[in-house]
C-alpha cells in the first residue's frame, strides 16, 4: 500500500465534505493508495490551523499557493467560492498536480475552456465535484435507462430548489455578487445538468428565464446592497437523445431544502426521483393488469453498487457526504489510469456550455444553441 499526498484549498461546507472524503475512502474501498493529508490552506493562517487540526492535516496555511507548490501534495482539493476556482484550479495543474475542483468549473467560458486545455497540457486528473451523479441510485436509473427499462424516453422534468436564500432578510454573501456567476444557473442548475449529462448525453438547444425573487439583502456592516444575481431560473430543453424538457431552479424556494427532483417519462414506463429522499426512486411500468400499475417504491441496497461499501443491508440509507466519498474512489481511479465514474474538465465544459446558453437566451429572449 502507498500514499498519495493531498492538498485542500477551502474548508467550508465543500472542504469538510472533501475532507471526510478523504479521511474515509481508505476504510470504505480498500484502496490501495491511501491519502495522506499534507497540506491545507484557508482565508487566514490562523483558521487555517484550526481545521488541519479538525481535519487531520500536517500542515496550515494562510497562503493557498503554498499548498499548490508543496512537493509531497499529488492532488488539489478546491473548495472555495466559484470565483476562485479558475486560477487555483490552472496553477495546481501548471505545478503538476491533480485536480478535485468544486462545481461550477469558473464563472466565465473562457476560463473554463483555458482549464480543459491546462488540463489536457499537464497530462494530469482534472475532476469536477458532481457528486449527485455518484449515487447508487442514479447509477441504476442510468442502467435501467439504457436497457430501455422505460422504453424511449421522450420527456424529462429537472427541478432544483432550497430556501437557503428564501428570507429577504439574509445576509448579502458571495452567492449575490456577480462575480460568482450568474446565480441559480451555475450555482444550482449546473447539478441536473451533471444527471443530464450522464443519463442523456446533455442538452443541445435551451430557453431560459431568470428572475431575481428580491432586489437587495442587508450587508453585515450595515445598509444594503443591490443583488447582482438570479436566484430563480426557469428552463425549456432540448437533450441530446432528442427529449424534451424542462428544468425548474430556486435558490428561494421555501420549504424546499434539497429537491433536486428528476422525472423520466418513456414509452413503457416512467422513473421518479428526490434527492430529498436520496435512498429511494419510483418507478413505473405500463405492464400487467391496468387494474394493478402504479408507481413502486425501491429503495437502496446493496444490489446497488457501491451501496454494499457502505452497508450490508438494504434500506438503511447512505447520506450526503457518501456521495462524495464515492467521487473520491472514483478520482482515485482515473488516477490510477483505470475507468471511472467522473465528470471530468473536458465533460464539463459542455455544462458550462449549457449554463451560459441559457444565460445568453435569457438575455436574447430567443432559443439559444449550446
Ligand atoms: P463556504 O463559504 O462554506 O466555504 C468556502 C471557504 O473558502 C471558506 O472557508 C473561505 O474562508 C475559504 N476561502 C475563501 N477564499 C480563500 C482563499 N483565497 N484561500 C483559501 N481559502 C479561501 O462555501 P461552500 O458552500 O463550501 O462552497 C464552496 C464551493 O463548493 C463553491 O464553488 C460551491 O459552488 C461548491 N459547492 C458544491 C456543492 C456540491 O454539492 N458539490 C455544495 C455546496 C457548495
Amino acid at each position: 500500500m502507498t500514499s498519495i499526498g493531498v492538498g485542500l484549498i477551502g474548508t467550508g461546507y465543500m472542504g469538510k465534505c472533501h475532507a471526510l472524503a478523504w479521511n474515509g475512502v481508505g476504510p470504505v474501498f480498500g484502496t490501495g493508495r491511501r491519502p495522506r493529508l499534507v497540506h491545507l490552506a484557508e482565508a487566514s493562517a490562523d483558521l487555517a490551523a484550526r481545521r488541519a487540526a479538525e481535519f487531520g492535516f500536517e500542515r496550515a496555511t494562510g497562503d493557498w499557493r503554498e499548498v499548490v507548490d508543496d512537493p509531497e501534495v499529488e492532488v488539489v482539493s478546491i473548495t472555495t467560492p466559484n470565483a476562485l476556482h479558475a486560477e487555483m484550479a490552472l496553477a495546481a495543474l501548471a505545478a503538476g498536480k491533480h485536480v478535485w475542483c468544486e462545481k461550477p468549473m469558473a464563472t466565465t467560458l473562457v476560463d473554463a475552456e483555458r482549464m480543459v486545455a491546462a488540463a489536457r497540457a499537464a497530462g494530469r486528473v482534472a475532476v469536477l465535484g458532481y457528486n449527485y451523479i455518484q449515487n447508487p441510485l442514479i447509477r441504476h436509473i442510468g442502467r435501467l435507462l439504457a436497457e430501455g427499462a422505460i422504453g424511449a424516453v421522450s420527456h424529462v422534468r429537472f427541478e432544483m430548489d432550497e430556501d437557503f436564500m428564501a428570507d429577504p432578510e439574509a445576509p448579502f454573501g458571495w452567492k449575490s455578487e456577480a462575480a460568482s456567476g450568474y446565480g441559480a444557473l451555475d450555482d444550482f442548475g449546473v447539478h441536473p445538468l451533471s444527471l443530464m449529462h450522464v443519463l442523456f448525453g446533455g442538452v443541445v438547444r435551451v430557453m431560459a428565464q431568470l428572475a431575481k425573487p428580491y432586489p437587495d439583502r442587508p450587508l453585515p456592516e450595515g445598509g444594503r446592497r443591490a443583488v447582482e444575481t438570479f436566484d430563480i431560473a426557469s428552463v425549456l430543453m432540448e437533450l441530446r437523445n432528442g427529449a424534451t424538457g424542462i428544468m425548474a431552479l430556486n435558490r428561494a424556494a421555501r420549504g424546499r431544502k434539497n429537491r433536486l427532483a428528476m422525472q423520466v417519462f418513456g414509452s413503457r414506463g416512467a422513473i421518479a426521483y428526490d434527492q430529498e429522499r436520496m435512498n429511494e426512486f419510483q418507478f413505473f411500468t405500463a405492464s400487467g393488469d391496468a387494474a394493478d400499475q402504479g408507481f413502486r417504491t425501491v429503495l437502496s441496497a446493496p444490489a446497488h453498487p457501491p451501496y454494499d461499501r457502505f452497508v450490508p443491508a438494504p434500506g438503511h440509507g447512505l447520506g450526503f457526504n457518501d456521495l462524495k466519498l464515492i467521487e473520491c474512489h472514483e478520482l482515485l481511479e482515473a488516477i490510477a489510469g483505470r475507468p471511472a465514474h467522473i465528470i471530468d474538465f473536458a465533460a464539463g465544459l459542455g455544462i458550462e456550455r449549457a449554463v451560459h446558453a441559457m444565460a445568453r437566451s435569457h438575455s436574447e429572449a430567443s432559443w439559444s444553441y449550446v
